[in-house]
């Protein structure tokens, strides 16, 4: 049977197939989907972990005790993983164990470019990399197999363009395996007298896959009648078919290791080959370090961004193909903004209000740091914004007291240990935990304090408030985001308080659909409106200012109200 699929759900239909029994991910864009997509098999038990390092851990344990387990992330998940990836890398698995690892050139959702492929090459494990859907979901079996052949994890490299796109799959049915465990701590526990010999295994497993990729069927040639050679791989491959349909190709689907062999051969057929792939010159440098010169790659293809067919045609043919880029008609630029509603809105107005230095982290609210609110300074990754709140602090020679921002979803990620941190280390810093009752950026996903599972099932619901009392917060308090004047009273009395305070900003989503609302919609009583414009300085995309008519969009108003406290001359109205 054939479906249309999208990447992310033939990776999960593939896992399906595999007889896959656990999988363990933290969201991340554009990785999400894929648990998603598996949570809906009643026949694999699956779960959001707080971070990724857990999640890794608990695929980890399944694989252990006999059964093929997967665990999903983004790239910069993986960094989050690679302390256990690392060293499951040596113990090596009992099932399959496959990491699907989705990276984001172009940075359409990320805040760096990272190529998993790096990660993969020094941790020493085998990458797969499917060109569509069909691929997506051939490949994680084979991924699975791959494991279980060689003892390692394996990695699925996937990337925005694959994991988002649909093509056809064909379907199969749900294959058996057999699964014992056996006990072998001289595999699995990794003290130094048994890593010493693992490691030694580790390099011969190398070699082997190192051959065994010369003849692996992921890696294939496909002739073709040009004068010269291209290798590429993942979504690059589509684009060159695109590009130029009769090229030669060498299409790798094994990327770690490379197959020596193949890749020599190839290159003695052509004069020149180009090396067309996205991101790093991963296969580029391979290339080169076997002593081929007659290749091309980044001197003359970038370094950063997504590729295109047409960038391949101008690159190689020397052709302009702008009939796909060009639009008949100029669209507006739309900046990025906090929905309508948005909780986060008020504590940014507030923020703004006191003027401090604010440290930043990875959710809706990094949105903060634009224009109107411009409230905070830094976004580096997950659960930084405690840390270097705290690095603030130590630095400044007065004992500056920084604000740190940070979501409910992202704290319990990795914000507790930057408290535990602040606490133990005698910080003075202030904690606003911006509390939606959800992982709002990647599209409302569960986590440990929703007190829901994946499955939408009742769950124990981690008490945020208790649990920074028990790290050792004395001044903890829960305040509503939308009470702009008493929260800028309570920031700065926080401010002035020495230690670590917390600010619990606590009011679900509003576009989450467990917390929809009776809407009481706002509207612009004209009559009363001085055009004072500290509407619009909320930045609310329901409010608009059209001919110098403040208007709001009642299709767009999620009644939140912030804009009604902040008009001073009460010409924001409820709609009756
Ligand atoms: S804040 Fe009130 S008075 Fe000022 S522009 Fe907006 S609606 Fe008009
Ligand atoms: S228009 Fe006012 S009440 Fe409606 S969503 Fe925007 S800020 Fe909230």
């Amino acid at each position: 049977m054939k479906k249309l699929m999208l990447g992310n759900e033939a990776v999960a239909r593939g896992c399906y197939e595999a007889s896959v029994k656990v999988v363990s991910s933290y969201p991340g864009t554009p990785s999400t989907e894929i648990t998603e997509y598996i949570a809906k098999y009643d026949d694999i038990y699956s779960e959001w972990a707080p971070n990724e390092k857990v999640a890794l851990e608990v695929a980890i344990g399944a694989s252990i005790y006999g059964k093929r387990a997967l665990s999903c992330m983004k790239h910069v998940g993986l960094n989050v993983a690679a302390d256990p990836l690392f060293t499951v890398s040596y113990t090596g698995i009992n099932k399959g164990l496959v990491l699907a690892v989705a990276d984001d050139p172009g940075m359409h959702s990320s805040q760096n470019e990272q190529d998993t492929r790096m990660i993969a090459k020094a941790a020493k494990v085998p990458i797969v990399e499917p060109s569509d859907s069909d691929e997506c979901r051939r490949f994680v079996k084979f991924a699975f197999k791959l494991s279980e052949m060689y003892d390692t994890p394996v990695i699925l490299r996937l990337t925005t363009r694959v994991s988002h796109s649909q093509s056809i799959v064909e379907l199969e049915d749900r294959e058996d395996y057999q699964s014992e465990y056996i006990k072998d701590i001289s595999k699995y526990v990794m003290m130094p007298a048994m890593a010493r010999k693992r490691h030694i295994f580790v390099e011969e497993r190398e070699k082997l896959l190192s051959e065994f990729a010369n003849n692996c069927e992921l890696n294939r040639i496909e002739k073709g009648d040009t004068s010269f050679g291209i290798i590429t791989s993942g979504i690059s491959y589509q684009y060159v078919k695109e590009a130029i349909p009769n090229a030669w190709i060498l299409k790798l689907g094994l990327v770690n290791p490379l197959p020596q062999k193949l890749i020599k051969d190839f290159c003695n057929k052509f004069e020149k080959v180009y090396i067309i792939e996205e991101l790093d010159p991963f296969i580029e440098n391979y290339v080169r370090s076997l002593g081929i010169t007659n290749v091309h790659g980044k001197d003359i293809f970038p370094l950063c961004g997504e590729y295109s067919a047409q960038l391949i045609k101008k690159v190689i043919l020397g052709v302009e193909d702008n009939k796909c880029d060009k639009l008949s008609i100029e669209l507006p630029i739309r900046t990025p903004v906090l929905c309508p509603g948005c909780p986060h809105r008020g504590i940014f107005y507030a923020i703004k209000k006191v003027g401090t230095i604010t440290t930043g982290d990875i959710g809706c609210y990094t949105l903060g740091a634009l224009k109107p609110f411009e409230a905070i300074d830094t976004c580096v990754c997950m659960g930084a914004s405690i840390g270097m709140a705290h690095g603030i602090n130590k630095a400044s020679d007065n004992n500056e007291k920084a604000v740190a921002v940070i979501g409910d979803s992202t704290f319990i990620h990795s914000g507790i240990t930057g408290l535990i941190n602040a606490v133990y280390n005698k910080s003075n810093l202030l904690l606003i935990i911006l509390d939606n009752s959800t992982t709002g950026m990647t599209g409302h996903q569960e986590h440990p304090a929703t007190g829901f599972t994946i499955k939408n099932e009742p769950t124990y619901m981690l008490n945020i408030v208790e649990l920074c009392k028990t790290v050792g917060v004395d001044n903890v308090d829960v305040i509503d985001p939308y009470n702009i004047n008493e929260n800028v009273e309570k920031i700065k009395k926080s401010l002035e308080t020495k230690g670590v305070s917390v600010l619990i900003a606590k009011a679900p989503c509003r576009l989450h659909k467990r917390f929809r609302i009776d809407k009481k919609i706002r509207q612009v009583d004209n009559k009363k409106c001085k055009n004072c414009k500290m509407c619009l300085s909320i930045g609310c995309p329901a409010i608009s200012n059209k001919d110098g008519i403040i208007k709001i969009d009642e299709n767009l108003c999620f009644s939140c109200g912030l804009c009604q406290s902040v008009c001073k001359f009460g010409a924001i109205i409820t709609k009756e």
